[in-house]
């Protein structure tokens, strides 16, 4: 069985899939065009998020069976059109929640304590302490938007800032956690901070946007380690300018890597503090991930 590997996945993972008996592997990123060139040879193909499975991809694949995402968000996956073909698709979700949760908290403090900034400027020999007072979470109220596997984790360790949690989820009604289930209006009207933990989808896009933001409480700090293209840039460069937003940490962007444009104008901004989508980049989730994803894989080949 031939099991074509097209983004990085954890080396312990890689070599418990070369132990299986008949199964050929290769590992190396390819590009579209080169991709499309060995599709029509492979039976499994493994992704991360940066290649995009598009139905052309899927269509070249006359011997496909199976797409491994090991993670958990399948936006980068056409999955109606694997699906049509009858071809499965395999993620591993929750395997990764902690490590986002985790970047999540730093993004929160770092947004709160101005922590980016204050690197750059003492690594520029700028000594800023009186600009840099910031805010505790102790006290403060967090609105949780999207209460599934990373939501949750989120809420287990906020707990422990003593914050006051506010959740949002359509499909979660109630809670075991010390966390209150409201709608959007009120999350928005309530929270100090707002992180995001819902999938892109059509419903999702742009759901945070000019008019959600004049909802929001002045001063409001936004964290999106979820998707690029759930908050609408253009309104959160705005809202940060104005000072609607106090602060933003942005693990995810529209476009990745992100456009010179934003580069020069959102991300400049001081209030701003972005990573470059390593929500899930740890050795621990990478482990996980990986080893999740390759037992079910052998389940399914087996
Ligand atoms: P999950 O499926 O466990 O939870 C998502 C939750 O969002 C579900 O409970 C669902 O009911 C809820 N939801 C769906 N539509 C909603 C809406 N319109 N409004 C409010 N809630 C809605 O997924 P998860 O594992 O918690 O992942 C959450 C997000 O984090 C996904 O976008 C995923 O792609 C992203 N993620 C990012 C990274 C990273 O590297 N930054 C890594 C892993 C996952």
């Amino acid at each position: 069985m031939r099991i074509h590997i097209n983004d990085p996945l954890d080396k312990q993972a890689t070599e418990r899939l070369k132990s299986v008996p008949g199964v050929e592997l290769t590992s190396e990123h390819l590009e579209k065009e080169e991709l499309l060139k060995i599709m029509p040879e492979i039976e499994v193909l493994i992704v991360r998020s940066a290649t995009k499975v598009t139905a052309d991809i899927i269509e070249a694949g006359t011997k496909l069976k199976i797409i491994g995402r090991a993670g958990t968000g399948l936006d980068n996956i056409d999955v109606k059109a694997a699906e049509a073909k009858g071809i499965k698709v395999i993620n591993t979700p929750g395997a990764n929640s902690i490590s986002v949760a985790e970047l999540t908290i730093g993004l929160m403090i770092a947004c709160s304590r101005h922590i980016a900034r204050g690197t750059i400027d003492l690594k520029n020999g700028k000594w800023t302490k009186k600009e840099l007072e910031g805010h505790e979470l102790f006290g403060r109220t967090v609105g949780i938007i999207g209460f599934g596997n990373i939501g949750r984790e989120v809420a287990k360790r906020l707990l422990a800032f003593d914050m006051k949690i506010l959740a949002y989820d359509p499909f979660v009604k109630e809670t075991d956690m010390n966390v209150k289930m409201v709608d959007l209006d009120t999350l928005y009207k309530e929270s100090d901070y707002i992180t995001i933990h819902v999938p892109l989808t059509p419903e999702t896009k742009n759901l945070i946007n000019k008019e959600t933001f004049s909802k929001m409480k002045d001063g409001v700090i936004i964290i999106n380690a979820a998707r690029g293209g759930i908050i609408d840039e253009a309104a959160l460069y705005e809202a940060l300018v104005n000072g609607k937003v106090y602060a933003a940490g942005l693990d995810v962007f529209e476009v990745e890597p992100p456009t010179d444009e934003l580069r020069q104008k959102l991300l400049a901004l001081p209030n701003v503090v972005a990573t470059p989508h390593i929500g899930a980049s740890t050795f621990e989730a990478q482990e996980r991930v990986g080893m999740l994803l390759v037992e079910r894989l052998i389940k399914e080949i087996a």
